[in-house]
């Protein structure tokens, strides 16, 4: 893969609307840092959705590298494919539970669910049964955020009914923070109680509760293993405050028409924005349809070293507009690239300027960009 690029290959490079940069050894040190803040915690890699858009099959196994052993996913089916690119020391969980049927097969590729309602667990338990030394799997409780895991009323049904668990091993109880981003929100405490609440029925039971955002709660939330996702990658895990994580994501967009307009000139579909003096503009080979949402239209930038270059008009499918006015005449041609997220424009920034978070950009970022891992 590393190998010699033809040279037919590097035009193709040369010429792809965009590149994506994914740095691996910044994923590495990212991993690491974790590791460090979430002292005696074992520290999983949340890949769900291909690795939050940058390729599981890359940035699993270099996370594998770094040392990370637990790995999650959404669905059942990302799990299946992302076992053979893994060591068989790596351990898979899928977060969303199983569908029913799906047991066997998962039983037999040795993956472990998340087991988030009453009926997952009796249709876990059905198959563990017939296997000797039980299967493994997790359990979800739902602590406030109402979105997966069993509630406080099926955690009662349960202790009354342990039976139902019968064959299942139970590596651990978790649940999920709905503000661990921000670390003033009161149902974070409220949610640490609940979560004690449910560790009492499982005493010894290894816990898992922390998010990115969690893990920078402190040594309360961290449990046993704690799974970040966005901070991995590069993301702020508390966005009100100095981002500690390297970035991992550099998103270069190429032009492919620049023209001098004068002032008056209508701008993209809508004719929305309109020009208020003689301006230079270059049209980016990337849109909506590449991940750069619309709500940029007029709003946000790319850059050119350190200048910044507004977006003027609506984004396109397949393009969007700059004012490259403030750089010398002839500095940006066909092929140019520009920057929407590196050094001068974190991924955070360009999120927030699309009325967004830093996850829905990168999970958008679109197969069209060449994509470079370092
Ligand atoms: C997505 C997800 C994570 C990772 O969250 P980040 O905010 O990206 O760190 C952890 N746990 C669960 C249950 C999730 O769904």
């Amino acid at each position: 893969m590393f190998g010699e690029i033809s040279e037919r290959q590097q035009q193709v490079i040369d010429t792809a609307p965009g590149v994506l940069t994914v740095d691996l050894s910044a994923l590495a040190a990212n991993y690491r840092l974790l590791c460090q803040r979430a002292g005696a915690a074992r520290v999983a890699g949340v890949v769900k959705a291909d690795a939050y858009g940058l390729g599981a099959m890359r940035v699993a196994p270099a996370l594998h590298a770094a040392g990370c052993r637990d790995f999650f996913v959404a669905q059942f089916a990302e799990a299946l494919a992302l076992k053979p690119a893994l060591g068989a020391d790596a351990q898979l969980y899928v977060l969303n539970g199983l569908q029913p049927g799906a047991e066997p097969a998962c039983a037999e590729a040795g993956i472990v669910p998340v087991l988030n309602s009453l009926e997952q667990i009796d249709n876990w338990s059905r198959v563990a049964r017939t296997h000797e030394s039980g299967l493994p799997a997790l359990l979800q409780f739902d602590t406030g955020m109402s979105r997966l895991g069993l509630s406080p009323e099926d955690a009662v049904a349960l202790a009354a009914a342990p039976e139902r668990l019968a064959g299942v091993r139970v590596l651990g109880v978790m649940s999920h923070l709905a503000c661990a981003d921000d670390p003033l929100n009161a149902q974070n405490a409220d949610q640490l109680t609940a979560m004690r609440h449910v560790a009492q029925g499982f005493p010894g039971a290894a816990l898992s509760f922390a998010n990115s955002g969690g893990i920078f709660l402190g040594k309360d939330y961290q449990g046993a293993l704690v799974r970040p996702g966005i901070a991995l990658y590069g993301g702020a895990p508390t966005p009100s405050r100095p981002n500690p994580m390297q970035p991992v994501v550099r998103l270069d967009v190429r032009v492919i028409q620049t023209r001098t307009v004068p002032a008056g000139t209508r701008i993209g579909y809508g004719g929305v924005h309109v020009t208020r003096g003689e301006c230079r503009l270059a049209t980016l080979a990337s849109g909506y349809a590449d991940g750069l949402p619309r709500s940029l239209s007029d709003r946000g930038a790319a850059y050119a070293g350190a200048i910044r270059l507004p977006i003027v008009g609506r984004v396109s499918m397949d393009s969007l507009t700059i004012d490259i006015t403030a750089l010398p005449p002839g500095a940006l041609g066909l092929g140019s690239l520009v920057e929407l997220i590196g050094p001068h424009q974190t991924l955070d920034a360009l999120a927030r300027d699309a009325g967004t978070i830093s996850y829905e950009i990168l999970t958008g970022l679109g197969t069209r960009f060449h994509r470079v891992y370092r």
